[in-house]
């Protein structure tokens, strides 16, 4: 197994278990290289007493705090990672909603790569917590692209987090015709190939009783035609028993669409590893 870049520990609020204990199951799988990237929502950085709210199930706060409690045990971590190479990075929900903010983690010295991802629009809850019955779900899907684009718009991220998490949890989701949105997805792809930057595989909807990847494998060969050259794979574990879940999948996946090395981020460097 060559790499698992998108995984959340115990510091995430909806993952558990610490980052020695993702280890030694990385270790297990003979994983070359795996980054923990815990939750931060930038729009909720602070506490939620710094914005007069309290915590809740759709939102949580102190992404800043989940920040420096996971760089702290990925520090402490990295100094016995045995033949796994430990990377540390977060995951940024809405850069575009607090681009300075954003910098201060992607700059903070400890950090190889970021996600920069895109689970809820603005004043929105996150796609999960939506009432699909009420929406206009392609004027849904529309936004979230536009929004995926102003985040890929932005410097602070190394990797485009799940493209298509807006379609996620809609109650077809397989079904969804994306023709409507391909203009813009390519809009979207040579952004972030200008910047020399990475779009991801997650496998996390493998566990899905209706699997899913989140880009589908269409989009995977399409951003490849467009030039697309930095590819990671992760299966955005939340928990121990799913990080090998469906990766040799996913490396089959990369290899049909034309790909024959991943990338990985060494202080936001894209280096190259064989696929
Ligand atoms: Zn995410
Ligand atoms: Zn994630």
């Amino acid at each position: 197994m060559i790499m698992n870049l998108h995984t959340h520990t115990h510091h995430s609020p909806d993952a558990g278990q610490t980052v020695a204990e993702r280890l030694r199951e990385a270790n297990a799988l003979g994983l070359q290289f795996m980054a923990v990237t815990d939750h931060v929502e930038i729009n909720r950085y602070y506490p939620a007493e710094y914005y007069g709210k309290e915590e809740t199930d759709e939102y949580w706060y102190d992404g800043g705090g989940v920040f420096e409690r996971s760089a702290a045990e990925i520090m402490q971590e990295q100094k016995n990672s045995g033949s796994v190479r430990l990377l540390c990075g977060a995951e940024i929900g809405q850069i575009p909603q607090d681009p300075e903010l954003s910098a201060r983690i992607y700059n903070d010295p400890r950090v190889d790569l970021v996600i920069g991802s895109v689970h809820e629009l603005p004043e929105r809850p996150d796609f999960y917590f939506l009432d699909y019955e009420k929406e206009d779900i392609p004027a849904l899907v529309t936004a979230y692209f536009e929004e995926v684009y102003r985040l890929a718009q932005t410097d602070c991220w190394d990797i485009l987090g799940h493209l298509t998490y807006g379609l996620r949890y809609l109650p077809n989701r397989r079904a969804y015709d994306l023709t409507p949105h391909l203009e813009l997805i390519d809009e979207i792809f040579r952004t972030v190939i200008a910047k020399d930057k990475a779009i991801e595989l997650n496998g996390s909807g493998l566990r899905k009783p209706q699997p899913y990847i989140d880009p589908d494998l269409i989009l995977i060969k399409r951003y490849r035609e467009l030039g697309g050259k930095h590819l990671t794979i992760s299966t955005d574990a939340h928990n121990t028993q799913y990080l090998g879940f469906g990766l040799w999948l996913l490396e089959d996946m990369a290899r049909t669409a034309g790909f024959t090395e991943l990338t990985w981020f060494e202080k936001h460097q894209p280096r190259k590893v064989a696929l």
